[in-house]
């Protein structure tokens, strides 16, 4: 396909291409959607085979962001960018200034942070180029151990709903990937949270030696399992925390977790998965409502950041959740397509308000 039967497919306003020899940047940036404010989202450096398979991606992942900006009640659009290029070759400061002199160009119709194979520190070469960047040291940092409490608070929604009550007490959980999101995820389910309440059992998955080490010394509890065997794990709770689409029809038979919440982004390989696990009974809280800890806590820095006041709209997602649920159920809908449906209609009730007399005089 090309770029435009893409933009058609997925709806996006605009696809930037850009380049810079003496660097080699090469990237993509894709604006999905701005009707609710500037479109946000991170940079992926990755080593694309093709650049269909860039395109594809950023399309994606910036529709993606769209949703989780609306769903979660930010004025913000959805956009993402990719580099093409190998991470442990490519990356130098004139690279990432090159990048920011780049978004410097959009005049604010996009605002970057960082993503896979791109640090807060890179960021920082990025601003000093553009202050379209957030996330960056100093200010809201590491996402990751909000994502984790992002989901955490999913996660609570979710067992409130299936079992009437939020409280880990007595539950157990698998989480596939202890890196960053899933090593903080695991903290909290041991008791490092507000509540103090703990998971009865934890057993994890990694594939990375130094993470299963991490984790075997820091909470010996903690049971590690071959990563085929964590889908058919007899648990209450399964939490992806690597890889996007293992909701499939291979993992699916396998499941026997009452909920799947985590903090992966495209847990589901196709919508009609969701369907699938709503068939299986078992509650799914969709990935862009349970991993949007890392968004709310960035849009903060935009106003100026406040660590209590981000995290206190990062908890929302319970309540947020616990709606999408209900609509759900009304509906008798998957909960991916209820959460969908919600997004876009605030999209488009934000879009239709008509200015008002003074609003007009003004302009
Ligand atoms: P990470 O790379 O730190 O952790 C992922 C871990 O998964 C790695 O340690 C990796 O070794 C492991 N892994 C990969 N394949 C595996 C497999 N087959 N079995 C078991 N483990 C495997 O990444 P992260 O920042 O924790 O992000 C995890 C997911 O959450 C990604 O999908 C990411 O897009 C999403 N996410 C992250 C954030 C954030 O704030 N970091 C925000 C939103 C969404």
């Amino acid at each position: 396909m090309k770029p435009f039967d893409f933009m058609e497919e997925f709806d996006h306003e605009q696809i930037v291409y850009f380049y810079d020899k003496t660097t080699g940047l090469k990237g993509i940036t894709a604006i999905h959607n701005t009707d609710l404010g500037p479109a946000l989202g991170g940079t992926r450096l990755w080593n694309y085979e093709t650049e269909e398979e860039a395109l594809l991606d950023v399309i994606r992942l910036s529709r993606g962001m769209t949703y989780k900006a609306a769903v979660s009640g930010l004025n913000l659009g959805g956009g993402k960018t990719v580099l093409i290029g190998d991470p442990s070759k490519v990356k130098s400061e004139g690279y990432f200034r090159g990048l920011g002199r780049f978004v410097e160009s959009l005049n604010g119709r996009y605002i970057t942070a960082e993503d896979v194979n791109t640090s807060t520190g890179d960021m920082g070469y990025v601003a000093m180029e553009t202050n379209h960047v957030v996330g960056l040291n100093g200010k809201s940092g590491n996402p990751s151990p909000i994502t984790a409490l992002g989901a955490l608070y999913a996660i609570r929604a979710s067992l409130k709903e299936k079992f009437g009550t939020s409280s880990l007490e007595g539950k157990t959980f698998s989480v596939q990937g202890a890196g960053q999101t899933g090593y903080y995820l695991i903290k909290y389910l041991l008791g490092e949270n507000e509540e103090k309440d703990k998971a009865k059992k934890i057993y994890f998955t990694e594939i990375n030696e130094t993470y299963i080490e991490r984790m075997k010394k820091e909470h010996p509890d903690v049971v590690f399992v071959k990563p085929e065997e964590i889908y058919s794990l007899d648990v209450d709770v399964f939490c992806p925390c690597a890889l996007g689409g293992i909701i499939n029809n291979d993992t699916i038979p396998q499941l026997k977790c009452s909920i799947v919440a985590g903090t992966a982004n495209n847990t589901l390989k196709e919508e009609k998965h969701g369907d699938a696990l709503k068939k299986k009974n078992i509650l799914y809280a969709p990935d862009f409502v349970a991993n949007s800890g890392g968004l709310i806590n960035v849009y903060h820095e935009l106003k100026g950041y406040n660590k209590e006041a981000a995290i206190a709209d990062v908890k929302k997602i319970y309540d947020r959740l616990l709606e999408i649920f209900k609509i759900s159920k009304d509906k008798d809908i998957s909960v991916n397509i209820a959460a969908i449906n919600f997004a876009e209609e605030r999209i488009k009730q934000m879009k239709n308000i008509k200015p008002s007399y003074l609003n007009i005089k003004k302009n």
